[in-house]
């Protein structure tokens, strides 16, 4: 478990100059110093379900789990140490995918436990840069803390724990700071910056992005997922226009229609065949202003916009974790997203 004193050294890695914090003016650390005033126990609702998973478990069990209980993650708890030892999440999903299609005799689903799959996993390619415990936060943390770990872990689950019972309460994610933040624009002084464009403050990425063709196949879209490391792929048609979006999140339908082994199919046959997806694709572009992103963003609740032209053509992504950078992290000079 990481806890806010063993963050110290990692702080003063991180501390670097970032455009925002000149760029924005005075009023551009307003909504660091909201984060940091308000705890991580104020964004649990009243009442939220979470899965503990024991590393015993079966692989396949443990994802039939999880799609049974409409969850997205699990933190895992390892009986004979009685502690909790990681998360499993749909990344962990596409990870087991990926390697039963390049290797199926290493990797069989059935034969499995969570124990023995993590022990295989962190030798290859597919836990090499992950961490080996717990990353949580305690429910007295400021959410300015729990910013800080999702996006300097580069993780998308991060468990809130009971600081007296050790207990996990509820799994925080970017989208649930962001509409919390979101929830009280109207009570804090409106800062001149949500004027300007998100282009012109520099806030997503505009290259070397990874997007996926429709012709292409889905364990191509795996592939770029396990390569990559990116959590959503714009679908493009043969002119480079966007024409759909994958996500992590959509590879849980595999599980869910039991269809993975075949990893063959199109993308634009397997945009069709989801079963629980947004309709269309949710855009920005380059010229709108701050403000209108960010209500966009939490009024659609997706993960990213994609940034494009008049013709469709993708120009960039702009997730939740660019808009947490730029807002909570940048004015206390933190760039958590570096490589
Ligand atoms: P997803 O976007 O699919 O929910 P994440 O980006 O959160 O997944 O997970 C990336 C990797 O980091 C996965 O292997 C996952 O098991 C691991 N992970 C995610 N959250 C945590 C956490 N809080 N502590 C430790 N490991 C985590
Ligand atoms: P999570 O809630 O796990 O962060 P995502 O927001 O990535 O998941 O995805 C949830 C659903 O929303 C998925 O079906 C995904 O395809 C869809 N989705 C996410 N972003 C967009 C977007 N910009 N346009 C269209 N659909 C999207
Ligand atoms: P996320 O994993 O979506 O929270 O984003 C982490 C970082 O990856 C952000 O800077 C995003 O802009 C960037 N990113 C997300 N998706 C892509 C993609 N398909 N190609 C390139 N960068 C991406």
């Amino acid at each position: 478990m990481v806890r806010s004193s063993e963050e110290s050294g990692l702080w003063s890695l991180v501390f670097g100059l970032w455009s925002l914090v000149s760029a924005a003016g005075p009023d551009s650390g307003l909504f660091m110093d909201f984060m940091k005033s308000h705890s991580c126990y104020e964004t649990i609702p009243t009442s939220s379900k979470v899965l503990l998973l024991d590393t015993k478990l079966k692989v396949k069990a443990a994802f039939v789990a999880l799609v049974c209980n409409g969850l997205r993650a699990a933190p895992l708890w390892d009986s004979r140490r009685q502690h909790f030892v990681g998360m499993l999440t749909i990344t962990d999903f596409i990870n087991v995918l990926h390697c039963f299609y390049k290797s199926p005799r290493l990797c069989e689903l059935e034969r499995h436990r969570i124990d023995t799959w993590r022990g295989l996993a962190f030798q290859k390619v597919y836990l090499k840069n992950s961490h080996h415990r717990l990353i949580s936060v305690s429910a007295n943390s400021s959410l300015f803390e729990a910013v800080f770990l999702l996006l300097r872990f580069k993780i998308h689950r991060l468990p809130v724990v009971d600081p007296e019972s050790g207990n996990v309460l509820h799994i925080l994610t970017h989208k649930r700071l962001l509409k919390f933040l979101h929830l009280h624009l109207q009570t804090l002084p409106r800062p001149g910056f949500l004027d300007r464009s998100v282009l012109d403050l520099g806030i997503g990425t505009f290259s070397d992005l990874a997007v996926i063709r429709d012709s292409d196949r889905l364990i191509s879209a795996l592939t770029l997922f396990v390569q990559r490391r990116v959590s959503a792929l714009p679908v493009v048609d043969q002119q480079g226009r966007v024409v759909g979006l994958y996500s992590r999140f959509d590879v849980i339908n595999l599980a869910a229609q039991k269809s993975y082994s075949d990893l063959e199919v199109t993308m634009r046959e397997t945009l069709r065949r989801r079963t629980c997806f947004i309709e269309g694709v949710i855009k920005c572009y380059p010229q709108e202003r701050l403000e209108t992103v960010l209500h966009r963003i939490v009024q659609e609740q997706v993960h990213r916009l994609v940034m494009v032209d008049s013709s469709d053509r993708v120009l960039g992504i702009v997730s939740l974790s660019d808009l947490l950078q730029a807002l909570v992290l940048s004015p206390a000079g933190i760039n958590a997203l570096l490589p």
